[in-house]
């Protein structure tokens, strides 16, 4: 028999199909311009692992998914290293459409899909955020650089927020691979350290925020 999701998960659903059907047909900023499709994001809404990227490629922008291209792969291999499939976690970016020629994010772009993207946090209430590239960690980590902090976490309100090297940089370097597959190694415990702690779905208060000395 089909399962039925409980009223507060389908009206999660719901208000998270809302913000995405915005996301596709928001002109906020120029990319509006000239993307083919806005990416707002894929996973389940009570997911506990959020990814957040920099940007839709090429693959992302044709299709209208998130890491589809070759990002995609590594992605979903490191994934399947800590035994995750893509559908265990909700994957996202800081800016929704694709850059003209995979260019940096600009402030006003980033400025303008924010808003998206803390609700989308909002809704999903993950207990852990893993950053992927520089983008996404200045949001928590403004200032740091992602060789000194990769897979240090810290707490952020109720959740759990791990830096973590973007996928492509493995691809263009292949050092950073190993360092990408350990800092995902980290994910279970940190998941389960976030549950004892209360973070996310439904959470109620966590200290505010601080460095884990986890690892
Ligand atoms: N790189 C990103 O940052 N995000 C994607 O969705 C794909 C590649």
């Amino acid at each position: 028999m089909k399962s039925q999701a409980s009223p507060s998960i389908s009206s999660g659903i719901d208000a998270l199909s809302h913000i995405e059907s915005e996301i596709i047909s928001c002109m906020l900023c120029p990319l509006a311009n000239t993307r083919k499709n806005a990416v707002p994001g894929e996973g389940p809404i009570d997911a506990q692992i959020m990814l957040i990227g920099e940007g839709p490629g090429h693959h992302e922008n044709e299709q209208g998914l998130p890491f589809v291209g070759a990002s995609g792969k590594l992605l979903t291999e490191l994934l399947a290293s800590i035994g995750l499939k893509r559908s265990d976690v909700y994957i996202t970016n800081v800016i929704k459409c694709r850059a003209p020629g995979n260019r940096d994010p600009q402030p006003n772009e980033i400025e303008a899909c924010g808003q998206y993207l803390d609700r989308q946090i909002k809704l999903i209430n993950p207990s852990v955020i893993v950053t992927l590239g520089r983008f996404s960690m200045a949001r928590w980590f403004p200032g740091k650089r992602i060789s000194d902090i990769h897979g240090k976490p810290k707490t952020a309100g109720t959740r759990i927020v791990v830096p973590m090297f973007h996928p492509a940089a493995a691809l263009h370097q292949p050092k950073y691979r190993p360092l990408l597959v350990e800092d995902f190694k980290k994910l279970p415990e940190l998941v389960s350290q976030s549950k004892l702690r209360g973070a996310g779905s439904g959470s109620s208060s966590m200290p505010s925020s601080g460095q884990l000395n986890l690892f």
